[in-house]
């Protein structure tokens, strides 16, 4: 038996031993309590969304969500895991894989690397799952150093950019409601890939003159179409446009990169660190989230790699409560753009976090660690 191995099969033995079996929803799954080391609890969160979340290629009403707990000698940390099915993962895949976990063989949360590699040993996916404890640790350790994490990295809460507010494809009538609702915000983010593409942008111009930005979420196939697009978005105040093809399509994707006049970002082609070294050369910037890439240590990683390439960088969520969407806003002041309204979008958020002032982030100044505190 190899050492990988070996130590696999010794984290999930201990898991195994301690392990409290998962109740009924709204119950929290956890271990027995050990002063001075990592206690982690969980329960499922299912969120509920305002209104329908239509994509091109999906819809749906709730969003499956876990959030997270680990205390340490008396702190808690929170974090969560936000699963949209596109990601792969689940309810029941991420509550068996915080199962397998025991944070109690670590006593300290300084060492968020190595409790990654943990991680790594027991899954190679599951990144929302991880994602939960990442954040978790970040708030345990702002909250020992009495500091939030965007001092923590160097940077000023004063230049976290606006944050975009998205409008989903729909009909008529409710793209009018929600570009109501939007009016606080100075960028909107419209999703696309539909026939009616141009009518909702058509119906958003005659609301409103904010920039706007597309999502086309993989929606388009025809690179002349595209393009085309493109040039009359571009004759519409449109700042970029979000993965245009199929994440695999690179051929069509470099070539709309060469010829559009609006740059064109990566977010379901970019996941890791190592994306974004190889896709550099195919698109002007990325879309970085903390539920496709793990949490916020690989999230800060991903952002100065991108900055010493010269892309661009999004910082983006899913739909998430203020828990996972304040904790992404922490890295706000490193993004070009941002599209943090996960937690506008549902109606159960049990957290307060950052607040959209004028639409602009804007952190909450006294509160260390991620900055949330629970309703
Ligand atoms: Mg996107």
């Amino acid at each position: 038996m190899d050492r990988r191995t070996f130590l696999r099969n010794s984290v999930l033995g201990a898991a195994a031993v301690t392990l409290v079996p998962l109740g009924l929803r709204g119950q929290i799954a956890k271990r027995a309590m050990k002063p001075g080391r990592l206690n982690l609890s969980f329960t499922p969160h299912e969120l509920h969304l305002r209104h329908a979340f239509n994509l091109a290629k999906s819809s749906r009403t709730v969003t499956p969500d876990v959030l997270v707990r680990i205390e340490f000698d008396g702190i808690i940390g929170y974090g969560e895991a936000s699963m949209p099915p596109y990601l792969g993962e689940s309810e029941k895949s991420v509550c068996n894989f915080l199962s397998q976990l025991d944070l109690t063989q670590f006593n300290d949360p300084f060492r968020i690397g190595e409790i990654h590699r943990y991680m790594d040993i027991v899954s190679n996916g599951n990144y929302a799952a991880k994602c939960a404890v990442d954040i978790a640790l970040h708030d345990i350790v702002g909250k020992i150093t009495g500091q939030p994490w965007h001092r923590m990295w160097g940077l000023s809460a004063a230049d976290a950019p606006c944050t975009s507010f998205t409008i989903g494809i729909d009909t008529p009538e409710v793209v009018r409601q929600k570009v109501q609702e939007a009016s606080p915000y100075r960028v909107l983010k419209v999703k696309m890939g539909l026939d009616r593409d141009k009518e909702t942008v058509e119906l958003i111009r005659s609301m409103t003159d904010v920039p706007i930005c597309a999502d086309v979420n993989q929606g388009w196939t025809d690179r002349k179409m595209a393009l085309d697009m493109c040039h009359w978005l571009a004759d519409r105040g449109c700042l970029f446009v979000e993965q245009p093809f199929d994440k695999t399509d690179v051929k069509n994707t470099m070539w709309l990169r060469e010829h559009s006049p609006l740059p064109i970002i990566a977010d379901e082609a970019v996941q890791l660190v190592d994306d974004v070294r190889r896709i550099a050369d195919v698109y002007d910037g990325i879309n970085i989230k903390l539920m496709k890439c793990g949490g916020m240590h690989q999230a800060h990683e991903m952002a100065v790699v991108a900055k010493a390439l010269g892309l661009k960088v999004m910082l983006g969520c899913m739909t998430e409560t203020s828990c996972a969407v304040t904790a992404a806003a922490q890295l706000a002041p490193m993004a070009d753009w941002a599209d943090l309204d996960g937690n506008l979008l549902i109606t159960n958020d049990p957290f307060d976090g950052l607040k959209i002032v004028d639409g602009k982030i804007t952190l909450p100044s006294d509160r260390p660690g991620i900055g949330v505190v629970e309703i």
